[in-house]
């Protein structure tokens, strides 16, 4: 790969942000850098604990079964870590009472397996297998301030970093000077709050466009104990929120025999995070199992509310004139409304992208020169993220109280069929099976309209709705 003057040791990427998309992006550019450096303003705890640069974490984090297989192909091995550090199998829908938008779901023994652990877990599972790799140094407790350029500043060519506060000693001795990283590439990890829109201004370029769908949704989260000596023979709960019903609550169990508790609203029906109104938020959903299930279960934790959810898109696809070296990726790209759980998992596509935009480049250019691969990455990006996108906002769309966009006819016959779809899938398993492998982006959405879903869907609901939980053994009869 190309060498900039200055960086010394070979060929050198920085990442800005040492979060899913970061570390992830860390792992595929350790495999054509020859060092590969990831600047983290936050202080890296020494196990999977809370860090205040993820505020989210602290609210359930499902792992699309997309992003595990993801997550295992680029460190083979880590799905045991998670289960050894106390992740659990969840068997969907074997092993979840579920209340779709269309009524109680069977739960049938064919299956997908999911990991269900803390955001922290994941995300120290993934931090911890990259340290382990020779040419990835983890430089938290740095920020990235600027970025640095050419002096035509058509190609970036390393970032400003500056040193925060000592670990442990607060707000005190934070560096007020930033000194200069020299990188063969830069890849932007920021987040939502990515400053990539005033960089690429500061250096001439325009910021991009931004397209933003907001359902105005809220979350509460709180963790629990797990009630001990509690039989059920399911590990998690879910009651979906609908147009008519906007409020919405799920109970998945985590490491350290906890539950992770999650209310959300949407249309600004934000849930308390006091424990009176938390509790009544819990009560008035359309089932009471979650709060009947709270009953029992000791809290650990003060409520947490979250209210930032908003799909946001920033079109640097759409730039006409973009430096080279410069790469941005994950949530600073296009954020997703979280209750789909699409973001860690699209983060581990794009690092799939980058990889092979890289591979293409060294076909391509096998003088090392990485002219060209920003741009091609940006747009692979985006075309892969879109997808994603319109499976997000397209089920935003259905809420009337949703700002930024009015659902057209095919969206609206769209949800029309899915809400066949999902009727049938309540009671017939392999329509339910593929219906949630579309949700966990593991065939695409064109996948609801082959033969053996549309011809059940036309057919219609045979037994009706359940109007209650499917307590019975997963699979069996329902108690009459
Ligand atoms: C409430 C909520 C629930 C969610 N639930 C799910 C879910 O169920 N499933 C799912 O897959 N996803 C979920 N997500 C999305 C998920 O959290 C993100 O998509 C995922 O963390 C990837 O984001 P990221 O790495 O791009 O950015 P972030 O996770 O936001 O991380 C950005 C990182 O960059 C660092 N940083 C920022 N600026 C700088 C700088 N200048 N210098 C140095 N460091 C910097 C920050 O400290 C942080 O570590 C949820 C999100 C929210 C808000």
């Amino acid at each position: 790969m190309a060498r900039v003057s200055g960086t010394g040791g070979g060929t050198h990427a920085v990442v800005i942000g040492g979060s899913m998309a970061g570390l992830l992006g860390a792992r595929v550019l350790a495999t054509y850098f020859d060092r590969v450096t990831v600047i983290e303003r936050d202080w890296f705890p020494e196990g999977p604990e809370f860090r205040a640069g993820v505020p989210q974490s602290r609210h359930l984090h499902v792992l699309l079964v997309k992003g595990l297989e993801l997550l295992e192909q680029f460190f083979p091995g880590l799905r045991k870590d998670l289960l050894d550090a106390g992740a659990e199998i969840v068997r969907w829908p074997a092993d979840v009472l579920w209340l779709s938008p269309v009524g109680w779901s069977r739960r049938f023994p064919k299956s997908l397996s999911l990991l269900s652990a803390s955001r922290e877990l994941f995300e120290w599972g993934v931090r911890r297998r990259l340290a382990a790799l020779p040419n990835v140094r983890l430089m938290d407790g740095h920020e990235a301030t600027g970025l640095l350029a050419s002096r035509d500043n058509a190609d970036v060519t390393g970032v400003q970093v500056r040193k925060r506060a000592e670990r442990g000693l607060g707000g005190t001795g934070v560096s007020t000077e930033s000194t200069p990283l020299p990188a063969d590439l830069v890849l932007d990890a920021g987040g939502r709050n990515s400053h990539a829109p005033r960089w690429l201004v500061e250096l001439g370029y325009a910021a991009p466009s931004e397209t933003t769908i907001n359902p105005q949704l809220g979350y509460a989260s709180r963790y629990y104990a797990r009630p001990k000596g509690l039989h059920t023979n399911w590990k998690g709960l879910f009651i979906s929120a609908r147009p008519d019903s906007p409020r919405g609550g799920i109970i998945f169990p985590i490491e350290g025999d906890r539950w992770l508790v999650t209310l959300a609203g949407y249309g600004a029906d934000y849930p308390p995070t006091d424990e009176a109104g938390f509790m009544e938020f819990a009560r008035s959903l359309r089932s009471r199992v979650i709060y009947e299930a709270l009953d029992d279960a000791a809290p650990l934790s003060p409520i947490r509310g979250y209210q930032r959810t908003e799909n946001h898109w920033r079109h640097y696809e759409r730039l006409d004139r973009w430096p080279e070296r410069l790469l941005v990726t994950g949530d600073a790209v296009c954020a997703f409304n979280p209750v789909y759980g699409q973001g860690m998992t699209a983060a581990a596509l794009a690092a799939t992208t980058l990889d092979r935009c890289l591979r293409e480049q060294r076909r391509q250019r096998p003088n090392g020169d990485l002219n060209g691969l920003a741009r091609r990455f940006q747009r692979e990006v985006a075309k892969r993220s879109g997808a994603v996108w319109l499976l997000a906002t397209g089920e935003d769309l259905r809420y009337p109280t949703t700002q930024g966009a009015k659902p057209d006819l095919v969206t609206r016959l769209f949800h029309r069929y899915v809400d066949r779809v999902m009727e049938v899938a309540t009671e017939h398993a392999d329509v339910h099976l593929i219906f949630v492998e579309v949700l966990h982006l593991l065939r695409p959405p064109r996948a609801l309209f082959r033969p053996e879903v549309l011809l059940p869907a036309l057919r219609g609901r045979r037994a009706g709705a359940l109007d209650v939980p499917p307590l019975g053994s997963a699979g069996a009869p329902l108690p009459a």
